[in-house]
């Protein structure tokens, strides 16, 4: 109990913040990204920087989106989406990520997959997230492996192996903190906000790992809502 209180806390601290600037920043945010877009696209062949300063403008992007997640009311809009569909925009979304660090993705998917009632820009989020950490947990490349299906129970089962440096005991416990990370550039909030998308989901987030073989993140999600 006294456990739970202080998460609440330093969830009520982050909403806070989350509130307080989220909007401010995402708006001048973009108009950033359209001009820098734009002069990207005027010097097409000059060895410039604007592809890492659009990079760039996208992490600030994300780290915002993650907070503005965290803190606001959540009341979900649950549309069917194509899971096909939403894997394929996560991947290409990572593309960039997984080409320049010499990873492979391998995609096994027992369809045709019925439509899931989900938000889908949300759940988009979940697989960009989880699909970075795999990615960033081999750092001398290696093979992801994603894996979706319908269980036996009539629920949608995807599951993202990496084979990377894995996650200690005593870390697993403390994946879902705010802040958590072990990166020296981390935020420690996707697994935060993944944990809570599911959760408003209704679904279930696992993490099987093993130091120095791997990690499983397994995400099971029910394939209707009721509404
Ligand atoms: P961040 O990626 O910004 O560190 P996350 O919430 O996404 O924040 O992850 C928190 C921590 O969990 C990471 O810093 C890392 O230590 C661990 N982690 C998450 N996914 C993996 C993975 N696939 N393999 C190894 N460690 C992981
Ligand atoms: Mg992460």
């Amino acid at each position: 109990v006294h456990e739970e209180l202080h998460q609440k806390e330093k969830l009520a601290v982050i909403g806070q913040m989350a509130a307080a600037i989220g909007h401010e920043i995402r708006n001048p945010l973009s108009s950033l990204k359209g001009f820098t877009q734009l002069q990207q696209e005027r010097h097409p062949n000059g060895n410039n920087f604007y592809p890492i300063m659009i990079q760039e403008i996208d992490r600030i992007n994300s780290i915002v989106n993650d907070l503005m997640y965290l803190g606001k009311p959540r009341d979900i809009k649950f549309e069917k989406a194509s899971i096909e569909e939403i894997i394929a925009y996560t991947l290409s979304i990572t593309q960039q990520q997984v080409d320049r660090e010499g990873v492979t993705v391998e995609t096994i998917i027992a369809g045709p997959l019925p439509p899931i009632d989900c938000e889908e820009k949300q759940l988009k989020q979940v697989f960009i997230n989880l699909i970075k950490n795999a990615i960033e947990a081999m750092p001398n490349g290696g093979q992801i492996k994603i894996k979706v299906k319908v269980s036996a129970e009539g629920k949608l089962s995807i599951s993202i192996e990496d084979e990377g440096y894995g996650i200690s005991e005593e870390n697993i416990a403390n994946l879902v903190e705010p802040f958590f990370t072990t990166k020296k550039d981390g935020t420690g909030l996707g697994l935060m906000v993944t944990s809570q998308i599911i959760k408003d989901h209704n679904g279930e987030l696992k993490i099987d790992s093993n130091i120095g073989k791997g990690t499983k993140v397994h995400v099971t999600l029910p394939l209707t809502q009721k509404i």
